[in-house]
């Protein structure tokens, strides 16, 4: 035989029961959203990395950091200055004049961070008709 404080306290537990089921559809559909966006942006990292338009730092200064160029978004300890460096894509900075041969990635910078961060960045400038935007961006700090 049920009480009143029986059925109330039924109908309490009835409604901890929808709010839990509700709550973990919640957490499982967020888990797949964010599973499937974390799968997109690793492709277009990957994307970023292989267009070769990855901002870049080229040291303009004396020094003896000449072989290489360094992640824009992502550098190492040896850009302290940014102001001592140019900021140019990677297909430039690979290229630039002013040696006599090709610079190359500082092994040093975070290169996977900076393709992702690019690719963010490529990502939020895609027009409407999904045709990406070229990357103006020249100037640094
Ligand atoms: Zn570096």
């Amino acid at each position: 035989m049920n009480t009143f404080d029986d059925e109330l306290a039924e109908l309490h537990r009835r409604r901890a029961k929808i709010h839990a089921s509700f709550y973990a559809k919640v957490a499982a559909a967020k888990e797949e959203c964010d599973a499937q966006l974390a799968a997109v942006d690793s492709e277009l990292a990957l994307w970023a990395d292989a267009d070769q338009s990855i901002p870049c730092l080229v040291r303009r200064t004396p020094g003896p950091d000449h072989t290489v160029y360094h992640s824009y978004d992502a550098p190492c300890g040896r850009v302290r200055d940014r102001s001592n460096f140019e900021v140019v894509q990677e297909v430039l900075a690979a290229q630039t004049g002013d040696y006599h041969y090709e610079l190359r990635r500082c092994s040093a910078c975070g290169w996977q961070e900076a393709a992702a961060i690019h690719a963010r960045r490529i990502a939020d400038s895609v027009a409407g008709d999904g045709t990406p935007q070229p990357h103006t961006e020249t100037t640094g700090e």
